[in-house]
């Protein structure tokens, strides 16, 4: 811990939730992710941080010896299903340690690999990839494009009903939409109750195509307000998802290093700059070029195809399996290293300390010893 001039001020576990969840909003969050304060209590003072990347044993008796009031980590320590916190269970007993030490403990996950700077962004300026961009970019805002077809007299009803579930806001302008007139057609089956037309007879009306977007959140609302004040029975309607252009917020980055090395050089770069208890490992041709790279903290491999498709020279990431791995090099994919899925992410954890320093002064430590479950390595 460094004492800061400016901890006078209380701060509390609430304040650094607020820091730290304005950096890595939880709305970037996968939505099978469990980010946000575990336990703790937002209006508790915190006399310090201690960031890390898994939360183990050795990291709460790092916290309460440190005397932080809290831990800020990057694998949430509830994930999946829970149903004893028991303290004789290996979470429980971290969960009652914790809250006996009054020590709150906040996730910030897979927001902190979508934000910007994120993780990979800690991993990018660590291996000196500048000029970056998400390999995945995301949308901030995911948007739908809604086309209703409307009977001309009905469209402001329509309109209006959507605007008021949230549809047509763009910016700063509201009650947005587009529309033009054209021919519909249709014809009732015998048991359909035609708000137009008559049963068995083919029906030719005067519709307008109205256009408007909505956040992909208020899809379900806004398909209620539609089928309520739509006239027809069976309105009809399409939703597309619209493309992201642009956005810098998303997983993994792709760059370039400053001056082009071989395979073979920026793999013992990479072990020389990264803490990789376990070493690199790479696979490609220790001879070729890397000038471009993409780079994902943690496990990566889901991104292998978006990555080949980006025409990098090497991705670096953790957690590769053989078939993947070997399957993506087959087809042209880039040089893959493997540095390790602790020694990816824990570059984040002085971003993190850096940040909660910087806007509240509060004294901040990095656990950094690896906690890699795996400790022992061997070669030939
Ligand atoms: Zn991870």
């Amino acid at each position: 811990m460094q004492p800061s001039p400016q901890s006078e001020r209380v701060i509390t576990v609430g304040d650094v939730v607020d820091v730290v969840e304005r950096a890595y909003p939880p709305a970037l969050a996968e939505s099978w992710d469990a980010v946000g304060l575990v336990c703790g209590d937002r209006e508790e003072q915190a006399r310090g941080v201690l960031a890390c990347v898994d939360v183990t044993e050795a990291v709460v008796d790092a916290a309460i010896e440190a005397g932080a009031g809290i831990v800020v980590a990057h694998h949430p320590l509830l994930l999946r299903g829970v149903t004893t916190l028991a303290a004789d269970t290996a979470k429980g007993r971290i969960v009652h340690r914790l809250i006996r030490s009054g020590t709150a403990l906040l996730a910030a996950h897979t927001n902190a690999d979508s934000a910007r700077p994120g993780v990979s962004d800690a991993l990018a300026d660590r291996l000196g990839v500048f000029d970056t961009v998400p390999i995945a970019p995301k949308p901030v805002d995911p948007l739908d494009k809604w086309v209703v077809m409307v009977p001309e007299g009905n469209v402001e009803q329509v309109s209006e009903a959507m605007f008021a579930a949230g549809a047509g806001t763009i910016g700063d302008y509201r009650d947005c939409s587009w529309s033009v007139v054209g021919t519909g057609q249709f014809e009732a089956g015998e048991s359909a109750s035609p708000a137009i037309g008559e049963i068995g007879m083919r029906t030719h009306v005067d519709e307008a195509r109205v256009e408007m977007v909505a956040g992909r959140g208020l899809r379900a609302a806004v398909l209620r307000a539609l089928r309520n004040a739509h006239p027809y029975e069976e309105p009809a309607f399409d939703v597309f998802e619209l493309a992201a252009f642009g956005s810098d917020v998303g997983l993994g980055r792709v760059g370039a290093l400053a001056e082009p090395m071989t395979l073979r050089d920026f793999t013992a770069m990479a072990a020389r700059v990264l803490r990789t208890p376990a070493g690199v490992r790479a696979a490609g041709d220790p001879d070729a070029l890397v000038r471009t790279v993409a780079v994902c903290g943690g496990a990566g491999d889901s991104l292998l195809d978006r990555v080949r498709g980006l025409d990098v020279d090497c991705y670096v990431t953790s957690d590769l399996r053989h078939h993947p791995a070997d399957e993506s090099l087959r087809v042209g994919g880039p040089a893959l290293i493997d540095a390790g899925h602790w020694a990816t992410e824990f570059p984040w954890c002085a971003q993190v300390t850096a940040l909660l320093d910087a806007e509240l002064g509060i004294p901040t430590t990095v656990f950094d010893e690896p906690t890699d479950p795996f400790v022992l390595h061997s070669s030939l």
